[in-house]
């Protein structure tokens, strides 16, 4: 079977963990710091703040916008419970604005029309590894006064124009175990913004500056040595398995293109895709349904995965909640039932990839 994703750790991860574990010191210290220096330099910001994990971060980031009760953050109703969840938990109302079937990543002028005076926080998501139209995001935020806040936990070094996504508003990211860097569980925040910065740092150590000095009510948000020693070594080799990954959705690219019915995904112009996932569309026009290429293509021993099944507010929890306000949506509503992710990761051989093109065109009779 070849797997969705696949994470290879050598042994230069086995050294690292196991310096700090023979260091007796396997709490946040040292090896957390360097993990933040690192990643502040990757995503071209001033400052990294290291949390325990990719949904802690983005709550953490919402928790010092001082929000109150009925103002409400705008995000895509195309992603990852965490997002959602997110908001509710920092006490904000949830809103949706709709996504753009090109890249799957929310609409700048559906965000806008989607404002009201209560809006305070507009929350892309950079889905699958490509930036949303990041400058229509920041020009949105400046003109409304409003913070933007980047869900990146998908998009580890991914450019538009030239800067990485977290490097537009407050970035967000997470290093869970099938995100392109991991920690296994773990999460960062990237902000130019001192303020900010300081903050978040106070925040995640129990709101406590110096010993016993609680500057706020806090929270214990750290992420560990032993768990940040996991992606020093990942980052070294960051870019080599990038390109990897873009090689990989190359191929499958040049060997799908042609399938009817199927449309494959691609990098817009002026960013650059890390191929977090690889997801094509499978329209009406396929010779078989998108359940059904998922249940041949088990059989032909190629995994997929459906990134998301359904529009993150659809289930009861959230359709009955009260700070949870659903729109119209209609091209994400599409999406969610055209969606089958392929594997792109960069422990496919050459010939993995070729047998999940043939698999492919075979299914859909191409
Ligand atoms: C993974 C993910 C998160 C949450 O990260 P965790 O580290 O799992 O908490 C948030 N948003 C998106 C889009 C994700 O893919």
């Amino acid at each position: 079977m070849i797997p969705i994703s696949s994470v290879e750790l050598g042994p230069e991860v086995e050294a690292e963990v196991l310096k700090v574990l023979r260091s007796g010191m396997i709490a946040q210290g040292p090896v957390v710091a360097e993990f933040e220096r690192r990643f502040a330099k990757l995503t071209g910001v001033k400052h990294a703040v290291a949390v325990n994990n990719g949904t802690t971060a983005l709550v953490a980031a919402l928790q010092v916008q001082d929000l109150e009760p009925g103002d409400e953050v705008v995000t895509s109703p195309f992603t990852f419970v965490a997002t959602l969840n997110a908001i509710l938990e920092a006490g904000a109302t949830a809103t949706f604005a709709d996504i753009r079937d090109e890249d799957f990543n929310l609409d700048p002028a559906a965000t806008e029309a989607a404002l009201t005076d209560r809006t305070r926080v507009v929350m892309p998501v950079h889905l699958y590894g490509q930036t949303v139209e990041a400058s229509a995001f920041t020009a949105l935020a400046e003109r409304r006064g409003l913070v933007l806040v980047e869900d990146s936990a998908q998009s580890h070094g991914a450019t538009f124009e030239g800067r990485a996504a977290g490097s537009f508003g407050i970035g967000c990211f997470s290093f869970y175990g099938t995100k392109n860097l991991t920690t296994g569980e773990g999460g960062i925040i990237t902000t130019d913004d001192d303020g900010i910065a300081d903050r978040l740092r106070v925040l995640r150590n129990q709101g406590m500056r110096a010993r016993y000095q609680y500057e706020v009510a806090g929270h214990n948000y750290r992420l560990t040595d032993l768990q940040a020693a996991v992606v020093l070594p990942q980052l070294d080799r960051y870019a080599a398995k990038v390109a990897d990954r873009r090689a990989n959705a190359a191929a499958l690219i040049e060997g799908l293109q042609d399938v009817p019915g199927l449309v494959v995904p691609r990098q817009l112009a002026g960013r650059e895709h890390v191929w977090h996932q690889f997801t094509v569309r499978v329209t009406t026009d396929a010779a078989v349904s998108r359940d059904e290429l998922v249940a041949r293509l088990t059989e032909a021993g190629v995994g997929s995965g459906i990134y998301y099944p359904k529009l993150v507010f659809d289930y009861e929890t959230y359709r009955n909640h009260p700070r949870v306000r659903i729109s119209d949506v209609p091209v994400a509503a599409q999406v969610v039932t055209e969606v089958v992710s392929l594997p792109v990761h960069p422990r496919l051989s050459g010939d993995d990839v070729q047998h999940v093109v043939e698999s492919v065109r075979k299914i859909l009779g191409a």
